[in-house]
C-alpha cells in the first residue's frame, strides 16, 4: 500500500494553463520571489520547469493561510494545494488560489545572496554557495543549454556511425605534456589523472573504427584565464580510414547541427541570456599557419615561423574572422608527437585548430600510423617510448589510418550561451584557486 503524501505534486508551473480555469492542482517547489501589495501578495514558485504566480488575496483565502505566508522567505520548500484561475495580467496568463500552503523545509535568512538575481554578486561570492547561485535564472538557462546541446552531440555522432566510448581516466603515462599532469596515489604507485582519451581512442580505432567520448579531462593550468579550467568535458572523437579534411567535416556539420537544435529548442533560455545564436554556414573558412602569420604581420604582429600565437595575436585575428574558422598546416614542432607530418614537407603537420573568434574550440588532425615514425616523433619531443609501450603494441595490430579532434565542451557552451566566463557554465568549477564547493 503506498501512503498519500499531501505534498505530491498533480502538475508542474508549465502545465498550468489559463484553460484549466477552475480546475484544483497541486504544485512544489522554492519560493522564488514574494511581493506584498498590502490587500494582496504574490508569491513566485519555482520548479523544474519554471514558475508559476501563487496569488492570495486577503478576502478569498482563509486567515490560516494569510498567517503562513506572512512568514514565508525566498527559497523556502513548499507545496501548494489550490485553485487555477484565469488572469491575463499574471505571467503566462494565470495563477493560483492557495487553498493550503505546507512549508517542506525553510531557508535559513538572509540568503548569501540575492537569487532574483536584482543585486548581482561578484562570481566567486556566488561559486561560494553555488547551489543556491544555481537556482538563479541565468544559470538555470545555461545548464538547460548544456544539457541540450549534449543531448543533440550524441544524436548527431550516433547517426553518423560513432559509438560512445569511456577509457580510463587514471593513467599511467602522459599524453599531452607532462607539465600539466596531476600526479595521484595509486595504491603503492604514482598515478596520473588522464588529460585527455587520446591514445585510448587511437587505439579503439582498430576494433570500433569510430568511436567518441564525452568525459572530464584534468589539466594543472597554472594560467589562471576566462577560458581555462583544471577539469572539464572533453568531447573527442576518433575515426579509421580518414585523414584530418574528413574529421574537419565532421566538426563543423556538428557544430552546425548543435547551433540549430540549441536555437530551436532553447527560445527561453536564449531570451533569459539575451543571447541569439547565428546557425553557421558550412564549409567553415580554412586559413593557414602561414596567411595568419601574414595577417598578423600585416596587423604589426610579428610571428617567427614555427612560433606559437600568443593570445594577443589571437585575439586579432579573433576581429578579422569573427566567428567559426580552422586554422590548419600547423608547424610540426608546435603539436603532439602523436599528429602527422606532411608527407611532401614533414616541418608541416596535417593538424588544425577550430576557432571561435579568438577562443580556440577545438584541436586535431591526421594521426600517425606508422610505428617507427611515430616512436621517432616522440624522441623528437623528448619522451621516452619505453613508458608508451602499451600504446606503441597497438600499432603492431593492424593500426589503420585516422584522425580525430577533441572539443572543449565548456568553450562549446560559452558560444551557445555567450557567457564569457567558463567558471559560470560549469556546476562546480575546478581551476588554480578553487577546489570547493
Ligand atoms: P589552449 O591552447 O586553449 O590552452 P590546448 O591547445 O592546450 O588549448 P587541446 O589539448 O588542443 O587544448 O585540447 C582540446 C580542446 O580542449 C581545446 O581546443 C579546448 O577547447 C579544450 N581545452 C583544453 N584545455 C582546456 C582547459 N584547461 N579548460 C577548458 N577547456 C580546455
Ligand atoms: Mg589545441
Amino acid at each position: 500500500m503506498s501512503r498519500v503524501y499531501p505534498w505530491r505534486r498533480t502538475h508542474y508551473s508549465n502545465e498550468i494553463t489559463p484553460e484549466m480555469d477552475g480546475e484544483k492542482v497541486v504544485l512544489a517547489g522554492w519560493v522564488k520571489d514574494i511581493r506584498d501589495l498590502g490587500g494582496i501578495k504574490f508569491l513566485l514558485l519555482r520548479d523544474k520547469e519554471g514558475f508559476i504566480q501563487i496569488t492570495i488575496p486577503r478576502d478569498e483565502v482563509s486567515e490560516d493561510i494569510i498567517k503562513l505566508s506572512e512568514d514565508l522567505q525566498r527559497q523556502d520548500c513548499i507545496s501548494v494545494r489550490g485553485k487555477v484561475r484565469r488572469m491575463a495580467k499574471a505571467p503566462r496568463g494565470v495563477e493560483v488560489i492557495p487553498e493550503s500552503i505546507i512549508v517542506l523545509n525553510r531557508a535559513k535568512q538572509p540568503l548569501p545572496i540575492d537569487i532574483t538575481g536584482k543585486t548581482p554578486a561578484d562570481i566567486d561570492v556566488r561559486l561560494d554557495v553555488r547551489v543556491l547561485d544555481l537556482a538563479r535564472d541565468e544559470p538555470q538557462a545555461i545548464f538547460r543549454i548544456r544539457h541540450t546541446a549534449l543531448e543533440a552531440i550524441r544524436e548527431f555522432l550516433s547517426k553518423n556511425g560513432f559509438i560512445e566510448v569511456h577509457t580510463p581516466k587514471i593513467i599511467a603515462t602522459a599524453t599531452e605534456g607532462g607539465a600539466s599532469l596531476f600526479p595521484v596515489i595509486y595504491f603503492e604507485r604514482e598515478a596520473f589523472l588522464a588529460q585527455s582519451p587520446q591514445l585510448y581512442k587511437e587505439q579503439l580505432v582498430i576494433d570500433f573504427e569510430k568511436v567518441y567520448e564525452i568525459s572530464p579531462a584534468f589539466r594543472a593550468e597554472k594560467s589562471h584565464t576566462r577560458r581555462h579550467l583544471a577539469e572539464f568535458v572533453s568531447v573527442d572523437i576518433e575515426m579509421a580510414f580518414a585523414v584530418a579534411e574528413d574529421v574537419m567535416e565532421v566538426a563543423e556539420r556538428l557544430l552546425q547541427h548543435v547551433c540549430r537544435v540549441v536555437s530551436e529548442k532553447c527560445k527561453r533560455e536564449l531570451e533569459i541570456l539575451k543571447h541569439k545564436i547565428i546557425v553557421p554556414e558550412v564549409p567553415f573558412k580554412r586559413i593557414t599557419y602561414d596567411e595568419i602569420i601574414n595577417e598578423l604581420r600585416e596587423a604589426g604582429v610579428k610571428i617567427n615561423w614555427g612560433e606559437d600565437v600568443p593570445t594577443p595575436a589571437f585575439r586579432i585575428l579573433g576581429k578579422l574572422h569573427p566567428y567559426f574558422y580552422f586554422i590548419v598546416d600547423w608547424p610540426t614542432n608546435l603539436k603532439p608527437f602523436y599528429i602527422k607530418p606532411r608527407d611532401d614537407k614533414p616541418e608541416i603537420s596535417e593538424s588544425f585548430d577550430l576557432m571561435w573568434h579568438w577562443i580556440e574550440i577545438a584541436s586535431g588532425g591526421t594521426r600517425i600510423h606508422d610505428k617507427e615514425l611515430l616512436i621517432k616523433r616522440m624522441k623528437e619531443q623528448n619522451l621516452n617510448p619505453e613508458s608508451f609501450k602499451y600504446h606503441l603494441q597497438a600499432f603492431e595490430f593492424g593500426m589503420p589510418p585516422h584522425a580525430g579532434w577533441g572539443i572543449g565542451l565548456e568553450r562549446l557552451i560559452m558560444v551557445l550561451t555567450g557567457i564569457r566566463n567558463i567558471r559560470e557554465v560549469v556546476l562546480f568549477p575546478r581551476d588554480r584557486f578553487r577546489l570547493v564547493p
